[in-house]
């Protein structure tokens, strides 16, 4: 690096910031690194993820495949280093569908990934077609990119669970879960060896005189402090808009609410060995006849009976425990804390799980003891992360990390590190930075963006 920053303060000690913190002090060497939150590390938000990764993402380029290649490149390293300490698995993400009007779609979607470098997109229509099933255990597996099945034989024999209607899957390959929170200890824990220092406080103001960042405030138990920074990173998580509005900047960003449920699957509906599985299709929920009358008779209740989103996903999590998640409320809203409880949550995504795999309607919407929780994605509405310097000198933002915060986390840190110390910056830098919506053609591109790849 060309110059030693005094200080660097990051506000907000999620998967964002730690990882901020572990680049710049275990990777690049600064030796004045503040952590700040007024919580305790990695509990707000980055305890709540389904911990899944993928590099599989639509357009319009190849920038957020480049970016999350990298990611994954990153937390691979950390799973070798630690002789897997954070479970990383490579089983692949499985998209479904049992509309055949969907097939060009994925196989669209597949060659898209080739050409932004996500790997070879391969088609297997007959029951013959070589397709290597994903290794339950490990990650050390050189398969990429996607392969799209639309023999029938071949999805039955490989996928007896899904639904017999299922006329196509595609699986993309660098893609699995590992433990989020091992991850964020890993690197926390690193951060600490390397000097780290950590500081309990509410961030409560950010003193930008003369145009540039010189200290940040902080109130705990109604003591106030007062940190001299010379660079500060922004990683408040849900936060983040307050936090930014301190410094006079006001960021593109939504807060959405997601939820999702684990509960003990001892009827066994999920198989163990399965991996991410992702209904495309929108579904009305299986209901039996008595209960859909039940409900059409109830005003309250009436919409259970309506449409809903494609999108429901699930994974087995460990020895019995089966984890879904279905966005079916994506409005935009406040933040507030705790969430508030979903209507109906466990048994609208148990059903909604069962319509992909049938062997879920075993609880008939009810399953065991279920665990409902959840957090905000931050987003863009193009789903991109923001990432980078602002107009205040010394200020950077890591946040918008939507669904992908996890997975995002390595390589986004990494970045951060590479801005603070004046390093080369990768070739998807530009795509992540604030300034990207001064760029006119940016901004006419943002009108036919389309899907983002929020899951
Ligand atoms: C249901 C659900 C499922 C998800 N599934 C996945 C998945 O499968 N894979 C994936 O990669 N991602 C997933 N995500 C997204 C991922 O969890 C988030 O993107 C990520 O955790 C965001 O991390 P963060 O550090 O930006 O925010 P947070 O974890 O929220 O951290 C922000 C921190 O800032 C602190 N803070 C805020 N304001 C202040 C202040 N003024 N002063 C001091 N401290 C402050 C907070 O206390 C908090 O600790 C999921 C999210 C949800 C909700």
């Amino acid at each position: 690096m060309s110059r030693s920053p005094s200080r660097v303060v990051i506000c907000g000690a999620g998967i964002a910031g730690v990882a901020a913190a572990y680049h710049l002090a275990a990777e690049y060497g600064l030796e004045n690194v503040v952590l700040v939150d007024e919580g305790s590390p990695l509990s707000l938000t980055s305890d709540k993820s389904t911990e899944a990764y993928r590099n599989w993402w639509p357009g319009p380029d190849w920038a957020m495949t480049a970016f999350m290649n990298r990611s994954i490149d990153l937390i691979e390293g950390i799973a070798r280093a630690t002789s897997n300490r954070i479970n990383l698995n490579r089983r692949g993400y499985v998209f479904a569908t049992a509309d055949a009007g969907k097939i060009p779609f994925l196989e669209n979607m597949a060659k898209t990934a080739e050409a932004h470098g996500g790997g070879a997109a391969r088609f297997h229509d007959t029951t013959q077609s070589a397709y290597t099933p994903s290794p339950e255990r490990g990650f050390e597996v050189d398969l990429t990119g996607a392969d799209v099945i639309t023999d029938p034989h071949l999805i039955r024999r490989h996928f007896p669970y899904l639904a017999p209607e299922t006329v196509a899957v595609a699986h993309a390959r660098r893609a699995g879960w590992l433990s989020a929170q091992q991850l964020g200890m890993v690197m926390l824990e690193a951060a600490r060896a390397s000097n780290v220092r950590m500081v309990r406080g509410r961030v409560v103001g950010i003193d930008t005189s003369g145009g540039r960042v010189r200290a940040v405030h902080l109130e705990h138990q109604e003591e106030f402090q007062k940190l001299a920074a010379t660079h500060v990173v922004l990683a408040a998580g849900p936060m983040q808009t307050e936090t930014a509005r301190m410094i006079g900047v006001d960021l593109p960003i939504r807060a959405e609410r997601h939820y999702k449920i684990s509960f003990a699957d001892t009827l066994g509906g999920l198989p163990r060995n399965a991996p991410m599985l992702i209904w495309l299709d929108e579904q009305h929920l299986p209901w039996s006849e008595e209960e859909r009358a039940a409900l059409a008779a109830d005003e309250e209740a009436r919409w259970l009976l309506g449409t809903f989103p494609a999108g429901v996903h699930g994974r087995p999590d460990g020895a019995s425990a089966t984890i879904v998640l279905f966005n079916h409320h994506g409005e935009a809203v406040d933040p507030v804390f705790p969430l508030p409880e979903p209507e109906h949550y466990a048994e609208i995504a148990l059903r909604g799980m069962s319509t992909m795999v049938p062997a879920l309607k075993a609880y008939n919407g009810a399953p065991p003891r279920p665990y409902i929780d959840g957090g905000y994605y931050m987003r863009t509405r193009e789903n991109r992360p923001l990432i980078g310097p602002v107009p205040v000198e010394g200020v950077y933002i890591s946040c918008a990390f939507s669904g992908f915060g996890v997975m995002a986390s390595c390589a986004g840190g990494e970045l951060i590190a590479r801005y603070i110390t004046e390093a080369a910056l990768p070739d998807y830098a530009p795509a992540f930075r604030l300034s990207r919506y001064q760029d006119a053609a940016y901004s006419a591109l943002l009108t036919r963006w389309g899907d983002g790849g929020q899951l």
